[in-house]
């Protein structure tokens, strides 16, 4: 682990993109430690968590052990979203070829709710084969991916996603909001634009929970596009989880 550097060997590289990469770097900064949080670049307006931020693909493994090495990160937290999975391996990789300890924040996954009726689907291109002719789908898997559905004339598609992406077709109603959605709006959306199927990702957390629950409820079947495999690595289900391990980490790295 490197100490060496102009902040007393306190700087944290966090891949963010992420609620929790915001709130984790935010009770950093607070706390006195020296925060680079990156941002892919993905979104025109991100929400800034406190601390300094760089912008922009790293240029691959080789990219990021280069960051960390110019940052003289002592360690690295990857709390980006559990499906940004190139990211993540190259964390592990570049994390390994610098002799840097990674961390990762990864929220546990949603239980199925009791009763539901849950169809897993590997990818989105799996999901969009699966919801029937004819349906009201529901999707909330980011913008990225929307592009799998674009081809599904025949079914009325109501699309929640921060940025809409372009090319969207007739059929669909954008819907551009952010967590966190209470349960009783969730119902309420359903049912104002009666959805047939909910299609989303299971990234865990309480912000953005209540769509599977409120699907349960009102017995909507719930497409999940499941977790992409990640690379073995440490990690820790909450912020403070994390927090903990930081600590420790410059306490026995200093002592
Ligand atoms: P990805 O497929 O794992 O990554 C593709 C490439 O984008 C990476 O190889 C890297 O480029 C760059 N990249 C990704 N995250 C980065 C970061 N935090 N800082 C710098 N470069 C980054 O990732 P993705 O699924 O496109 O996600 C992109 C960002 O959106 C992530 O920050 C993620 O947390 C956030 N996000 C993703 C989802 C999702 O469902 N995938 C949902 C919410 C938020 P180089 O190889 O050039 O370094």
């Amino acid at each position: 682990m490197s100490n060496g550097n102009a902040n007393g060997g306190r700087t944290i590289l966090i891949l963010g993109g992420t609620g929790p990469a915001r709130a984790l770097a935010d009770t950093l900064v607070e706390a006195g430690y020296d925060v680079v949080t990156s941002l892919a670049g993905r979104t025109s307006s991100p929400r800034l968590p406190k601390g300094r931020i760089r912008t922009g693909g790293f240029g691959g493994v080789d990219g990021l052990a280069a960051a960390i090495a110019n940052l003289d990160a002592s360690v690295v937290v990857d709390a980006t979203h559990p499906y940004a999975a190139q990211i993540s391996a190259n964390a592990v990789a570049a994390c390994k070829v610098k002799n840097v300890p990674l961390i990762r924040l990864e929220r546990a996954l949603w239980p199925r709710p009791e009763g539901a009726n849950w169809i897993s689907a590997a990818s989105a291109a799996e999901a969009a084969s699966i919801v029937p002719l004819g349906a009201r789908a529901f999707l909330a898997i980011g913008r990225q991916e929307a592009h799998a559905f674009f081809s599904r004339s025949d079914c009325m598609i109501v699309a929640r996603m921060i940025e809409e992406p372009e090319g969207i077709p007739k059929n669909w109603t954008v819907i551009r909001e952010t967590g966190p959605f209470a349960l009783e709006d969730e119902l309420a959306l359903f049912e104002a634009h009666a959805i047939t199927h909910l299609v989303c990702k299971n990234s865990g957390g309480e912000a953005t929970r209540a769509k599977i629950d409120a699907a349960a409820q009102l017995g909507i079947p719930i497409i999940m596009i499941e977790r992409p495999a990640l690379p073995d690595a440490k990690s820790a289900e909450t912020v403070q989880e994390t927090l903990d391990f930081i600590a420790e980490l410059f306490r026995t790295g200093t002592d």
